[in-house]
């Protein structure tokens, strides 16, 4: 893998095992800070290529800094934008659901975990209108708008925290944006994979790990200064890392691949040049977004019946189907083995 060392990572050993293989041995990335909440490192599994913090943020800071996040995340972009948001990750939703069906899975009990807006299984709906939809969040008011927006049940825990009575009673989860964020990555592979149905699916998206820290590992090996991290990535996924273990658990990809080169031409994960660096550490007060920013953010609610055009609800199937794949459709797919590429789309089954 040239790109590793075209920049010298040094051998160290970590403080934590690797939480998806359990092998200590690893390589420095980057020296990092998460706001002012803590300093820490990244470094990369020698084993299984996984590329995380270490030592890993705890349930606490993560929950500090996201809520910072977000709080700087509302104030900077507008509603309108947030509107639109929605209105893709809904066509989103009836993309991916159009491609099941015409897989021939016809999902009946879906999961989702950290399921935002909602707005995505929302979209599954409109294929699946039968879909029965259990979203997952620590944040009590994301469970509370899933409820009002969509009618969709909900559980409130970390993804990590093994909830027995789950065991067995899904046939799709959906983990969108998640696996990046979440602290002990072995643990809600090893729960995604107890929550399913003997041949359920598992769905999940994920930037590709080697052009996400790549900006971090600049900034320390060339610039030799500590880098900044706003928002919790803690896992940087290796493509080929990622399905070996996920086959060791027992899943079989159906589809995996890597979409959006427009990063890549933008010199993401491959070019020196400084602009690609990350920030320089600045430490930021999250104090400044939790305690005295908190009360700026307006709980902007979204009426279903004005984000979405209406025949996107109750017009053509065939035609929303169509505008949907075209829009979302990834017409270049990569193997994410070769570690290139923005964005990993999985989709993996449970083996009987
Ligand atoms: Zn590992």
């Amino acid at each position: 893998m040239a790109q590793h060392d075209a920049l010298d990572d040094r051998p160290l050993v970590r403080n934590e095992p690797c939480r998806l293989c359990g092998n200590t041995p690893a390589h420095l990335l980057a020296e990092t800070d998460y706001w002012d909440i803590r300093s820490t490192r990244i470094v990369r599994c020698d084993g299984c290529g996984l590329m995380q913090l270490d030592p890993m943020l705890t349930a606490e800071d993560t929950a500090r800094g996201a809520l910072a996040y977000h709080v700087e995340e509302s104030l900077r972009v507008s509603r309108h934008e947030q509107e639109r948001n929605l209105v893709r990750n809904y066509r989103r939703g009836v993309h991916f659901a159009a491609g099941l069906q015409s897989r021939g899975i016809s999902p009946q009990h879906m999961l989702e975990f950290g399921p935002g807006s909602g707005y995505f299984a929302e979209g599954m709906r409109r294929v699946f209108p039968q879909l029965q939809v259990v979203v997952m969040d620590v944040v009590p008011e994301v469970l509370v708008a899933n409820k009002r927006d969509h009618g969709f049940a909900g559980i409130r825990s970390m993804p990590e925290t093994h909830q027995a009575e789950l065991d067995g009673r899904f046939d799709l989860i959906v983990a969108r944006d998640i696996l990046e964020h979440v602290i002990d990555i072995g643990a809600v592979l090893r729960n995604a994979h107890r929550y399913l149905r003997p041949g359920g699916h598992l769905h999940f998206i994920t930037p590709n790990g080697h052009e996400d820290v790549w900006k971090h590992r600049l900034r320390w090996r060339l610039g030799g200064e500590r880098s900044e991290l706003l928002i919790n990535h803690v896992n940087y996924f290796d493509g080929a890392g990622l399905r070996k273990h996920l086959e060791g658990l027992g899943f079989d990809a159906v589809q995996y691949y890597t979409y959006d080169m427009k990063p890549r031409r933008r010199g993401r994960g491959w070019s020196k040049a400084r602009k690609q660096w990350a920030p320089v550490s600045a430490k930021h007060r999250s104090a400044e977004f939790t305690e005295e920013r908190l009360h700026e953010v307006q709980d902007f609610r979204f009426n279903k019946d004005e984000v979405l055009p209406a025949w996107y609800r109750k017009g053509s199937l065939p035609l929303l189907r169509m505008l949907c794949a075209y829009q979302h459709g990834h017409l270049l797919r990569i193997d994410p083995a070769r570690n290139i590429g923005h964005e990993i789309h999985g989709l993996f089954r449970k083996r009987d």
